[in-house]
């Protein structure tokens, strides 16, 4: 069976197994219950009530029979999926390489790249239940007596978060991992209770997060303690009606102007003009919605906004990328599939091998987030650069490979193939794409 009709029985699949049939009929049959009820209540004598229970007895056995009909014809596409399931695997075992695979002999970074995932994610309940359950045989923790001393237990408030979501220090065996599960874990939690605290509309723990860690974002060229102040600033001068924080003199316009003074001065160098914007912004207040300062001031994505970067943050300083790699090698995975499985079963009907062992024969189409090494075709060579001959760019912009330069160059002076620049040689940068 091919892929093409396997989907075709998924989308007739679809459109069978619905159960909104069944779940109406139930409705109308408890309608009807209801109404008999009802009429039951409301009649003045005997005879009328059992008149009316035998007319219910025909309907509501009818009304059986058709919901039973409704839950056939569910079960009958049912059947005939599991069938075609059935067909359609039978088949395609054996067609993806079976001799090779380059997992086999990683489970240990396999499983470290799940437990990273969920430590990542906030399931540390399930991630704990994982690393434990992942541990070689033998070496399975003892787990925590109950006499043993529990360290206390982490609470992460966080609206959607399942209440599994608590964990103690002694859920995760010390010797397990090479990883430092518990501190990444440990750090993971403090992200979730900020994040948290972000969500509702409460900025101070971010902004001291970001205070503490001012000295490597800045290194990293992030704006974000400005962007929390500066949040901060603007919520305090929507005042109580839109913040809903108390009527104080340390909210509404004062506070804000307050919250500037004392803030703003350290960001000065840097972000003077959008500063001086969000002062002047107080002159306008009364009708703010109609100023050039609209705009800034329009918050409904903020929140959501520096959450996003405080987690991409965070997770750099950690030396993670913001997306979970798993996701992404596994989204990604799911993308390449289908080509794969095309390809393997040509070279298959063709009885040719697989020879490149070190990158795919053919283009994946994936989004361009999920791009992290685009390749780069040295215009003067036509050959693909590798790491032994990387790409190298002029102080005039233009890009080859190394070894094209070197070849060009006379002596240490080169001249751009490109353009009439001409420089020495140890001027070129490799880059990194
Ligand atoms: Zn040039």
């Amino acid at each position: 069976m091919s892929l093409l009709e396997l989907q075709k029985e998924v989308k007739k699949f679809n459109q069978a197994s619905k159960l909104t049939a069944a779940v109406q009929d139930v409705d109308r049959l408890i309608d009807l219950l209801v109404s008999a009820r009802e009429e039951v209540a409301a009649a003045n004598d005997p005879h009328t009530a059992s008149q009316s229970l035998v007319k219910l007895q025909n309907r509501v056995n009818a009304q059986l029979e058709t919901i039973n009909s409704d839950l056939g014809r569910v079960h009958k596409s049912q059947n005939a999926f599991h069938k075609a399931l059935g067909r359609a695997f039978k088949e395609t075992k054996g067609t993806l390489p079976t001799d090779h695979d380059p997992m086999e002999s990683q489970t240990a970074l396999i499983n470290r790249a799940i437990a990273m995932h969920l430590l990542r994610e906030g399931q540390f309940g399930v991630a704990s239940t994982f690393i434990g359950e992942a541990q070689p045989q033998g070496e399975a923790p003892q787990s925590p007596s109950q006499d043993q001393e529990r360290p206390p237990s982490i609470m992460i408030s966080h609206p959607d978060e399942p209440p599994d979501a608590m964990i103690t220090d002694a859920d995760i065996p010390s010797d397990l991992t090479a990883f430092q599960s518990q501190r990444l874990q440990e750090k993971f939690a403090d992200m979730y209770s900020i994040l948290s605290s972000l969500k509702q509309h409460d900025l101070f723990p971010a902004i001291g997060w970001a205070r503490a860690n001012s000295t490597e974002l800045e290194a990293r060229g992030s704006n974000l303690e400005f962007e929390l102040c500066k949040l901060q600033y603007i919520w305090l001068f929507k005042g109580p009606a839109v913040n809903q924080l108390p009527a104080t003199r340390d909210n509404g316009l004062t506070g804000a102007l307050a919250y500037g003074q004392k803030n703003f001065g350290r960001f000065q160098k840097r972000h003077l003009r959008e500063i001086q914007r969000l002062s002047a912004a107080m002159v306008f207040a009364p009708n703010l919605g109609s100023s050039p300062y609209q705009t800034i001031f329009n918050t409904d994505l903020a929140f959501e906004e520096v959450a996003s970067s405080f987690t991409r943050e965070f997770c750099s300083l950690l030396g993670l990328s913001a997306e979970s790699p798993l996701y992404v090698a596994v989204t990604a995975g799911a993308l390449a599939l289908p080509n794969l499985v095309k390809y393997t079963s040509i070279n298959k009907a063709k009885n040719t091998e697989w020879t490149t062992t070190n990158e795919l024969a053919f283009e994946t189409p994936l989004p361009r987030s999920m791009l992290y090494h685009s390749i780069f075709v040295c215009p003067v060579s036509r050959g693909q650069t590798t790491d032994a001959n990387p790409p190298v760019i002029l102080p005039c912009g233009h890009v080859l490979a190394r070894e094209s330069l070197q070849k060009l160059a006379k002596g240490s002076r080169y001249k751009c193939p490109y353009c009439p620049s001409e420089g020495v040689v140890k001027d070129a940068k490799e880059i990194i794409l």
